[in-house]
């Protein structure tokens, strides 16, 4: 039993919700917790006492760990999303009152936040979805964090999450208010997004090194090494990476189709190829770089086209900003982002920026040699190759669209517009010999 009410409550103690009480509690604001499974609370009790003696509270039964906190009482679930955050809300709230707040600190969608926001504000309780990165260690020793919706209840609990998410010299603690209404949580989602591409891009330069440029293992550490202390990693097309995911679980279908293929020639290709070492780690660095560049302009410019549909007004070099510390994509790269959009808040797209635009010329040459040679020798490059098709789109003034308008209009007369004059046309294709 605490002396007095603890500062804020936590319900759900697997990996996360453990690990984050006890960051709260380290950082000296008395916590109570809770979980379905009454085991896990006496385990986070007994490592809060292990790790020195840590104002945690562990409490069995929901109503008592309700009535532990103080006024107006702030309660963070970490739990599976979907189905048992809806549980938990019912479960926790037949004990809130007026003016308490529940924080989901999952990887909700953000639509089930927006739900239940609503939800609770009919029995007077404030919501916020927050994001949480950085998985167990994040947790722990500070994770990025981005609550979304009550600005109210963000207020209540500011001080608690300034001092308990990551902290990066000279650009401070990894949290900021990121919106109203589910904006934290979709914001977190992009942000997954955006991890994920990073690693596919770091999968692609791997095998081309390994594959191509027979480096060893070794050969390869030290160059993983400097490219993390120099440039930190880099992110393709996000959905290049999710088709890799598609593919490459389907291992069966995969070996047999290697058989299929076997007598084609694939392994001469590879076996042919004579590369300048130096030169292809060299080249696949500065083609990870800009391949990275066009992946993060698609994530911030999904994370802008949300905000503007829904009105949530997010600010984008502060996004970037927060992810500097906990995550994996923490990057000094992340600083060029948000000095961009310092810059210019309204920068239609990173790759247009001044700086990145510089970088991606300077690259562009290096980049493309990489995807040609992965092409020749039969490596898949999909994220690469896919941010390089996304970079020769966007700087190209006219794209290939009007063939498909016309072919549009041949097949279903959906009409199209002419770039010499205004209005909607349709033409008897097949009459026009
Ligand atoms: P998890 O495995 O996603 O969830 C386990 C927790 O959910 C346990 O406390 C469990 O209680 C509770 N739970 C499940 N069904 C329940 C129900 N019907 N009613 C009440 N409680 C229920 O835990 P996690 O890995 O710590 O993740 C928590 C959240 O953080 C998830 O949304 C996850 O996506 C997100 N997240 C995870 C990571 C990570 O690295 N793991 C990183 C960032 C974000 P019992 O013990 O009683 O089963």
């Amino acid at each position: 039993t605490p002396p007095e009410p603890t500062r804020i409550g936590l319900a759900g103690l697997a990996v996360m919700g453990q690990n984050l009480a006890l960051n709260i509690a380290e950082k000296g604001f008395p916590i109570s917790v809770y979980n379905r499974t009454t085991s896990k609370v006496d385990e986070t009790v007994e490592r809060a006492k292990q790790e020195g003696n840590l104002p945690v509270y562990g409490f069995h039964d929901p109503e008592s760990f309700v009535k532990s906190i103080r006024k107006p009482r702030v309660i963070i679930m970490l739990v599976k999303a979907g189905a048992p955050v809806d549980q938990t809300i019912k479960t926790l709230s037949a004990y809130m009152e007026k003016g308490d707040c529940i924080i989901d600190g999952g990887n909700e969608w953000y639509e089930n936040t927006e739900r239940r926001e609503k939800a609770v504000a009919e029995l007077g309780l404030l919501y916020l979805g927050m994001g949480v990165s950085g998985g167990e260690e994040g947790a722990r020793n500070g994770p990025s964090l981005m609550p979304g919706g009550s600005f109210e209840a963000y207020k209540y609990i500011e001080d608690i999450l300034l001092k308990v998410a990551a902290q990066v010299p000279d650009s401070g603690p990894c949290v900021t208010y990121i919106g109203k209404g589910g904006s934290g949580n979709f914001v977190k989602m992009v942000h997954n997004g955006i991890e994920y591409g990073d690693m596919q891009l770091i999968a692609e330069a791997y095998d081309v090194l390994k594959s191509v440029g027979k480096l060893s293992n070794e050969e390869l550490k030290n160059w993983t090494v400097q490219q993390a202390a120099d440039l930190s990693i880099a992110a393709p097309t996000i959905a290049a990476s999710l088709d890799s995911r598609f593919l490459s679980g389907l291992k069966e279908e995969r070996v047999k189709a290697a058989e299929v293929f076997k007598s084609g020639g694939f392994g001469d290709i590879l076996a042919d190829q004579e590369v300048d070492k130096e030169k292809l780690v060299d080249d696949v660095r500065r083609a990870l770089y800009a391949a990275k560049i066009c992946s993060y302009a698609q994530g911030m410019n999904l994370i802008r086209a949300k905000s503007i549909e829904k009105g949530w007004g997010l600010q984008l070099g502060e996004l970037a900003r927060i992810w500097k510390g906990g995550c994996i994509i923490r990057a000094i790269f992340l600083d060029r982002i948000k000095k961009a959009y310092d810059r210019n808040p309204d920068l239609a797209n990173l790759l247009v920026d001044p700086e990145f635009a510089k970088e991606i010329i300077e690259r562009q040459s290096a980049w493309r040699r990489v995807v040609c040679l992965a092409i020749n020798s039969g490596i898949s490059v999909p994220g690469m190759s896919s941010s390089l098709a996304y970079f020769d789109t966007y700087r190209r003034a006219r794209v290939p669209a009007n063939l498909v308008q016309a072919q549009r209009d041949y097949f279903g007369a959906h009409t199209y517009e002419r770039v010499d004059m205004e209005g909607s046309f349709h033409t008897e294709w097949f009459k026009i010999a």
